[in-house]
């Protein structure tokens, strides 16, 4: 192994190890907290490598992203997640063997996903965001829109809802991001009540690499990781 490959393995087992920790502290199974790794601060090769190394959900934030990573890495088996926002134009494009979307985040987009999955003949597995910090500046529904939306979105066929993504609030630290994923979590219980049949709200993805634990401890099933990876890693 090269320095580069030992290295990217130690910090994905380093990683990992804090996964099961905070996962087992919060009387988790940590089976239930999938870790994508968020490629897009690095290269193609960069991203091969940690493919090669075990980390086959791999998140990107911006469609071309996406795409080029996912020719260049055409004969690997990676999962590809959308997280960033996605423009309608750019929808066809990507949604073409894409694992999940988190970045359902609004009822427009959302409606222009279910089209193209229907002319695509797919049933896209997606999340819908939720702008749980209110920043102007993000993304995503409002949690007082959700239960008004839900009956809409579960009405779009072709998609799969699996469950809500956030971010907490940019440079808030841990104690408000744990308390913005609190809310998340207690939006996605009180949600359930009335959930429509046809939508599940499962999957809770929230946290990066300076909140994934706190994520965890609110119930986190995915965390999105992209810098703690690359840690002393030339990222060209
Ligand atoms: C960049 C990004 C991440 C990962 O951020 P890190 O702090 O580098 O771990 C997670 N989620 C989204 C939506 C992102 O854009």
């Amino acid at each position: 192994m090269t320095d580069l490959h030992k290295q990217l393995a130690s910090n994905i087992d380093s990683i990992q190890a804090r996964i099961t920790a905070a996962a087992l502290r919060s009387g988790r199974d940590p089976q239930d907290i999938s870790l994508v790794a968020v490629c897009k601060y690095v290269t193609s090769s960069l991203t091969a490598a940690l493919v090669q190394a075990g980390c086959l959900a791999v998140g990107e934030n911006r469609p071309q992203q996406l795409w080029d990573k996912r020719q260049a890495l055409a004969t690997m088996p990676v999962q590809w997640h959308m997280i960033g926002h996605l423009q309608r134009n750019k929808v066809k494009r990507t949604i073409e063997s894409l694992a999940l979307l988190h970045s359902g985040d609004s009822l427009r987009l959302l409606a222009t996903v279910n089209d193209a999955a229907a002319a695509a003949s797919l049933r896209l597995p997606v999340l819908l965001q939720v702008n749980i910090s209110q920043e102007a500046n993000k993304h995503g529904f409002a949690s007082e829109e959700m239960a008004m939306a839900l009956p809409e979105i579960a009405a779009m066929e072709h998609l799969d809802v699996r469950g809500l993504m956030t971010m907490a609030t940019l440079g808030g630290g841990n104690d408000q991001a744990q308390r913005d994923f609190a809310k998340l979590r207690e939006l996605r219980d009180s949600l359930q009540t009335e959930c429509p049949e046809s939508i599940s709200l499962a999957e809770l993805s929230m946290g990066m690499s300076g909140d994934f634990e706190v994520a965890i401890e609110e119930g986190a099933t995915l965390v999105r990781v992209g810098s703690a990876l690359f840690e002393g890693i030339s990222r060209d």
